[in-house]
């Protein structure tokens, strides 16, 4: 697997990412966790620790599930502005 890229993200930008939750977990996101989108869909987010699991037994997204590319995540660190 290669290294993921690591975005961070001011509160305004992630507002609409933290009121939803994570569907595998099913907990809200919070400010300074991490989080990886999918390529998918830009709302398709959801909790580093959580997707990683996942893509460890699937290779699609639990949402839509179109085939993922694990080069193609994006890493993303939702921090207060
Ligand atoms: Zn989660
Ligand atoms: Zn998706």
């Amino acid at each position: 697997m290669g290294r993921l890229h690591t975005e961070e993200y001011t509160a305004p930008a992630t507002q609409a990412l933290t009121n939803e939750e994570c569907v595998i977990c099913m907990e809200q996101f919070r400010i300074a966790e991490s989080f990886t989108r999918l390529p998918c869909d830009p709302r398709h987010v959801f909790h580093t620790d959580c997707i990683s699991t996942w893509l460890s037994r699937s290779d699609r997204c639990p949402m839509c599930k179109a085939e993922i590319t694990k080069s193609s995540l994006v890493d993303m660190i939702a921090i207060r502005s």
